[in-house]
């Protein structure tokens, strides 16, 4: 299958073939023939799939085919893209704008963060596909400079994520804003109770399609454990950094505090650091992003929250410098890595109070992972395990995951994990087809 089979206009297929994409993914191919009917989707597909050019594509070529009375549609933004985070607000708004470099449609992205008054203007100045987090959405709905009654298309992205995070009353008011006569898309992960019921609420007559991840841990990803006294882990990851002459590192911390220190020890050692996390104002966190993406840090020291959905083309190392709470999270936090099909490295370093935690996630991985030490670094027998409270050792201040979050509990609903799916995509709300 090729992109040109699939009813793209040339400006998109060019902006395609400059991104060095030749083949569609299996989500890409299934969702753009469908959205380009003007059906509703609901969509089963995690971060990694290629989800977002997915929708993305279609909605450029059905906009630019219904250019319209632009007197009429100026100002109102004709397709409305829902994300929960502000970064995956970013980087889906950059994904319109690099798919539409092409094309003379107008995009903005807003969110929460960052002064209302310039996204009021850029609002007010009209565009035709607009990005936004639900709560800054509404409040820029109740100052009146957000007008959701031209919507033609709209996009639910991460939608078990944004119930997850509290969304679902901003969602239904959003949803009373628009038209009813649209096109709704649904992505999801996964599909608990909650969203087949948002689904049967705005989509009509969907049409489910569903796609594996991609990159499973156990296919794409090679997974190792060094096991390591705590107080030597700083030291063991700057070795590893050096000895591999690695460039791109995404490493998890389990505190802000802690990526923040880690962060600058990092630099103090000569490696170009920069820590993600939810203390940062929302300026800092994309520079670091940035910075990294265009290998201007080598490492990227974030929280499980702040690394939510970030999106970096094949990122080749995952460290799990602290492992998570939860083993679900070791899911996502190496679903950074192996993306789009190339391989990543899974890489965790454990100390003798993560032992519970490792086993754990091995239950889940269903596999023992490979366990190393490296010369020098061998813990010391002597050393008694401490307890992580609540996750963490002892300080039981700050975390990285939201209140109400206590050891090894997830959120109701939460889990937006590959393995094990769950709430599976063979429940879908009734009278949806499954392709
Ligand atoms: P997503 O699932 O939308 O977060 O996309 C995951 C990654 O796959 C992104 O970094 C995209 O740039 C990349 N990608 C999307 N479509 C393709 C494609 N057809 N071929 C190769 N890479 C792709």
């Amino acid at each position: 299958m090729s992109f040109s089979k699939l009813g793209l206009r040339a400006e998109i297929l060019r902006s395609i073939s400059e991104q060095g994409y030749d083949t569609p993914t299996p989500i890409q191919t299934k969702a753009i023939p469908l959205v380009l009917d003007g059906c509703d989707l609901m969509a089963a597909a995690q971060t990694g799939t290629g989800k977002t050019a997915g929708f993305t594509l279609p909605i450029l070529e059905l906009l630019s085919s219904r250019n319209g009375d632009l007197s009429l549609t100026r100002f109102k933004p004709r397709a409305l893209i829902l994300t929960p985070t502000r970064e995956l607000a970013v980087q889906v708004h950059e994904s319109v704008r690099t798919y539409g470099k092409h094309l003379s449609l107008r995009s903005a992205a807003i969110y929460g963060g960052v002064g209302l008054g310039p996204q009021a203007k850029a609002l007010r100045a009209g565009m035709d596909i607009l990005v936004a987090t639900p709560g800054r959405l509404l409040d820029h709905v109740k100052q009146r400079s957000a007008d959701l009654s031209g919507i033609e298309v709209l996009v639910l992205d991460e939608a078990d994520r944004m119930l997850d995070m509290g969304f679902l009353p901003d969602i239904r008011k959003i949803l009373a804003l628009m038209p009813k006569q649209k096109q709704s898309l649904m992505f999801s992960a996964t599909f608990s109770e909650e969203i087949r019921v948002l689904a049967a609420g705005f989509l009509r007559d969907p049409i489910s399609i569903e796609v594996a991840k991609r990159n499973a841990p156990a296919d794409a990803v090679k997974h190792s454990v060094y096991r390591v006294d705590r107080v030597k882990k700083r030291d063991l990851l700057i070795k590893l950094i050096e000895d591999h002459g690695w460039h791109q590192v995404l490493v998890f911390a389990r505190t802000k505090h802690g990526a923040d220190a880690l962060s600058e020890r990092l630099n103090k050692a000569g490696i170009r650091s920069a820590a993600l996390h939810g203390n940062k104002t929302q300026g800092a966190r994309q520079r670091a992003l940035e910075d990294f993406k265009r290998n201007k840090v080598t490492v990227l020291v974030a929280t499980d929250i702040a690394a939510r959905g970030i999106d970096i083309d094949q990122l080749p190392h995952v460290i799990n410098f602290e492992l998570p709470n939860v083993a679900e999270d070791y899911v996502h936090r190496i679903g950074r890595t192996g993306r789009a099909g190339a391989s990543g490295e899974a890489i965790s370093l454990v100390c003798v109070d993560e032992h519970r935690l490792l086993r754990d996630i091995e239950r889940l991985l269903k596999r023992e992972l490979e366990k190393k030490v490296l010369p020098g670094f061998e813990p010391d027998p002597g050393i008694r395990a401490e307890p992580i409270a609540n996750g963490r050792r002892s300080d039981s201040k700050s975390s990285s995951h939201g209140a109400g979050q206590r050891s090894g509990q997830r959120p109701a609903g939460a889990g937006r994990t590959a393995a094990p799916r769950r709430n599976s995509t063979s429940q879908h709300p009734s009278g949806s087809r499954h392709y």
